[in-house]
């Protein structure tokens, strides 16, 4: 079941506040319309009453799609809530109910993303049936392969489903500033292919890489370089 609820929302524009439904939860089973609103960035999208601007109001959302057993969580960083207070105050949050659930239910996949984008890139990644860990790693191996033009501190790799061929994967950079797409970059289906074979012979590699329930190369790359 899709969720709503009436917000008080204020207009960033003109500073005018309304009541407004908003989604907190989407199954893509029972409101595929949902989800289509969802890729075409009108879910959630306020119309200002007053000054007639319109904006995109990023409230925590679950994404559900039981036919491929997974629930994806996008909660948006915030001036209040840093990007490591949520994939930790999250990882806790799952543990909990992890504990609490009996030992041989079978729990649906659990994934957390930051941005609306990423939620699309995985939403077309499961549909795709791709590999979301072998491709983080591939982006992982792109990163630091070229590393003054791939700064993770400054973009983001996204996988481009739709415009990946059999041949292909193609990636493109996305200024995490502007939010602006830039170059694109390819990547050899093959050697996509044969990580995966890689995977499926050792899994736990990969998973000790991306542990989830935030799978994410750039993630992992930042994290790094905060260490050193
Ligand atoms: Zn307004």
């Amino acid at each position: 079941m899709s969720e709503s609820k009436q917000y008080n929302i204020q207009c960033p524009s003109c500073g005018m506040q309304q009541d407004v439904e908003l989604y907190d939860a989407v199954n893509v089973s029972t409101d595929p319309e949902l989800k289509q609103a969802l890729l075409e960035n009108r879910l959630n999208r306020v119309g200002c009453i007053d000054c007639d601007a319109t904006f995109r109001v990023d409230m925590p959302l679950l994404y559900t799609d039981p036919e491929n057993d997974i629930m994806i969580h996008w909660i948006s960083e915030m001036e209040h809530l840093t990007q490591e207070q949520i994939i930790e105050d999250f990882d806790q949050s799952l543990e909990q109910v992890n504990e609490m659930l009996p030992a041989d239910i079978k729990t649906p996949t659990v994934r957390l993303v930051l941005t609306r984008v990423e939620l699309v890139e995985l939403i077309f990644m499961i549909e795709k049936g791709m590999n979301q860990r072998v491709v983080e790693y591939v982006k992982y191996s792109i990163f630091t392969r070229n590393a003054e033009k791939t700064d993770p501190h400054k973009f983001r790799l996204l996988l481009n489903v739709q415009d990946s061929t059999d041949e292909e994967l193609c990636f493109v950079l996305q200024d995490v500033g502007s939010q602006e797409l830039g170059a694109g970059l390819r990547y050899g289906r093959a050697a996509y292919d044969s990580m995966c074979e890689l995977y499926d012979e050792t899994p736990e590699e990969f998973f000790e890489m991306f542990p989830g329930p935030c799978i994410s190369a750039r993630n992992l790359l930042l994290e790094d370089s905060e260490e050193k």
